[in-house]
């Protein structure tokens, strides 16, 4: 029942608090030419959360700079949101990971527990053995894990690899967290497909 702490408004509040702690870094930072980083954040409206999605989800936290002729935005990485994604990461981890496991869950089940529907949910198989094998980010990442995570069962045993014990949380932030480079802008671009 790996579902569980999903539902739990807490957990998402424990993501939006990593969140925070990530967009600081970012602003203490600074923009690459120097400037301050002021708040401009992304409305968002993620799904899979459940109704006990804390009021902070609706949005993604962002900054602008604030010197004229740069204005640019950085946006850092997150651990509640999958790039572009309208569903939040760890759903998108965790769904097909429940689909694609040794007992794969129905989808009629997963729907229910969702709200994503059965082509979306293929989408989320389709980009943890397709698409992600051939980014960047894995292929520097992968020689990481010993043995080697069998591609086939994505992301069934990226989710194995680091979720070892039932609804931790801090499980699920190390999880998150090894995948926030995937979280921004260009991180899932593969060579020759932009
Ligand atoms: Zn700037």
């Amino acid at each position: 029942m790996y579902h569980v702490l999903l539902r739990d408004a807490s957990f998402w509040k424990f993501l939006f608090e990593v969140d925070k702690d990530l967009a600081n870094d970012a602003r203490q930072q600074g923009c690459r030419c120097g400037g301050r980083l002021h708040s401009a954040n992304y409305p968002r409206k993620p799904r899979g959360g459940g109704e006990n999605l804390p009021e902070s989800y609706t949005c993604r936290l962002s900054f602008c700079c604030d010197r004229d002729g740069c204005r640019k935005r950085t946006t850092p990485p997150s651990v509640r949101f999958l790039g572009r994604k309208v569903y939040l990461a760890a759903v998108v981890v965790l769904v097909a990971a429940m689909r694609h496991g040794p007992s794969p869950r129905r989808v009629r089940e997963l729907t229910e527990l969702f709200g994503a529907d059965r082509r979306t949910i293929a989408g989320w198989g389709a980009f943890w053995r397709e698409h992600f094998p051939q980014t960047p980010f894995w292929k520097e990442r992968r020689c990481r894990f010993m043995p080697t995570l069998p591609m086939a069962d994505f992301p069934r045993a990226l989710f194995d690899a680091f979720i070892q014990h039932k609804d931790s949380r801090e499980d699920w932030k190390r999880l998150l967290e090894f995948l926030l480079p995937i979280t921004v802008n260009g991180g899932l671009a593969i060579k020759g497909n932009s």
